[in-house]
């Protein structure tokens, strides 16, 4: 590293407040997801099955015909471009579709093909000459559920008869009505206010009861007591289908409470494991250096795509300026942004028409990096005491190993503490990082 900037200072009490700021959201960390995602996650792992009855033969389909869907439903399923069900609709949509009605809890991450899954099982359920409520489906908020809402649309295209109606606040029906759509799907306590105040929804007559992304439901207080009131007001012989992307003990608590004599589908997240990544440290004492230790090593390497981590807003945005000030096409993804916004930009560097990504942590949780080939920590992930985040780094740099890809690591060093924080991950994971002279740059190509 050069000396000239020796006895410079960062800041570090304002960004700390800076980073209280980004407090994480896992709703809209959700939404984000569903927003950006176009297709399956991809996932070698294999499907857990806990039958309610072990000697009942378990069925497992590997095509759409095999279900004996009605015509008007199989032909949106194409027309979604879905060809064969997913890993868990395989082994889900048979028990989901069964007579009697099965009760299911199912978990697996994010983009595996649950809500796909259980509004297909909706709309099979529906008679669309019952001019009432047969199907009622929660969501942790207004957003969410329309994002589903959006799903049953889209799959039930050529199946007009069956209607759609959202319980969520502002959506007003006029006093001693009944509602007439065969769907509802909205939050929690609007649910709950249409079943039991206002009456709007007989819910003795709900034939299939949905609860979406469980543990995001829970993390609101309220939400929990909301759905489990609901629950107690429908009939026994209700299907009932608990969806969640993860199952710490509380999410398994609460599903226990909302479905009664569950089969049980698991899949297991694929593990990212740091095996074909080469990672580095860079020496400097400031952020400045930093900077100019950045700005070598793009001078020296070819990179495709980059994300950058930032320990707060503040450094990020002065980052991206910056790099964009020295002519690079850089995406600034930040807290302040809404949730839309956020979005766009993910979705123009997925689509590569920028090459940088500069960010918070926060903002890019459980965003999909697989296709960046290098990653930078302009900070280490630290927790809210200042301790090496491990889990973090994994997330940031790590990739599910059997894909196979190749990728890159820089770690930028700017103190003895953050020396320190680096000694513990690279000790933690026991994987060397190797020190990077950045006016030497031909060893990492
Ligand atoms: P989850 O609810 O687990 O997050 P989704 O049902 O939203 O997953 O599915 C994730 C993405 O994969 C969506 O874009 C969806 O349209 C698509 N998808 C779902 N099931 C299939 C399938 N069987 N074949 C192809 N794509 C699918």
């Amino acid at each position: 590293p050069k000396a000239e900037t020796n006895g410079s200072v960062t800041h570090r009490a304002d960004d700390d407040k800076a980073a209280d700021e980004d407090k994480e959201d896992v709703a809209v960390q959700s939404l984000l997801n569903k927003l950006i995602r176009s297709s399956l996650v991809n996932t070698t792992n294999q499907v857990e099955v806990l039958q309610r009855d072990p000697s009942s033969p378990l069925y497992s389909v590997k095509s759409f015909e095999q279900l004996r869907l009605k015509p008007q439903l199989l032909q949106g399923v194409y027309a979604m471009g879905f060809n064969r069900p997913s890993r868990i609709q395989e082994n889900a949509l048979p028990m989901m579709l069964a007579e009697p009605p099965q009760n299911l809890i199912a978990q697996s991450q994010s983009g595996t093909g649950k809500t796909a899954a259980f509004v297909l099982a909706m709309l099979s359920h529906v008679d669309p000459a019952q001019t009432w409520t047969q199907c009622l489906c929660v969501s942790p908020t207004y957003e969410l559920a329309l994002q589903t809402g959006k799903v049953i649309e889209q799959m039930g295209q050529f199946y007009p008869e069956v209607k759609l109606s959202y319980a969520i606040r502002g959506n007003k029906v006029e006093r001693g009505q009944k509602i007439q759509e065969h769907i509802v799907i909205g939050t929690p306590g609007t649910v709950l206010d249409w079943c039991h105040k206002l009456k709007f929804i007989d819910p003795k007559k709900i034939k299939v009861f949905v609860l979406d992304e469980a543990d995001v439901m829970i993390a609101t207080q309220g939400h929990q007591d909301q759905s489990i009131r609901i629950q107690r007001l429908l009939p026994r012989d209700c299907q009932m289908l608990l969806f969640s992307a993860t199952f710490e003990d509380s999410v398994w608590r609460f599903a226990e409470r909302i479905v009664p004599d569950p089969n049980i589908i698991k899949l297991k997240r694929e593990e990212e494991t740091l095996d074909n990544i080469k990672q580095y440290y860079v020496l400097c004492n400031s952020k400045e250096e930093k900077f100019a230790a950045l700005c070598n090593i793009y001078g020296a390497i070819t990179i495709a795509q980059a994300m950058i981590f930032c320990h707060t807003r503040k450094t990020a945005g002065w980052l991206a300026g910056e790099l964009s000030r020295e002519g690079h096409q850089v995406a600034l993804l930040s807290g302040e942004m809404v949730v839309e916004q956020r979005a766009a930009v993910i979705e123009r560097f997925r689509e590569g028409k920028e090459k940088v990504l500069v960010t918070t942590n926060v903002c890019a949780r459980g965003i999909d990096v697989e296709q960046v080939s290098v990653v930078i920590n302009f900070d280490l992930p630290v927790d809210k005491d200042g301790n090496p985040n491990n889990e973090t780094y994994l997330h940031r740099i790590g990739r599910t190993g059997r894909f196979g890809k190749r990728g890159l690591a820089i770690n930028m060093i700017d103190s003895k503490h953050s020396m320190n924080i680096l000694n513990k991950i690279q000790e933690h994971f026991n994987k060397k990082i190797e020190k990077l002279n950045t006016d030497d740059l031909d060893e990492i190509e």
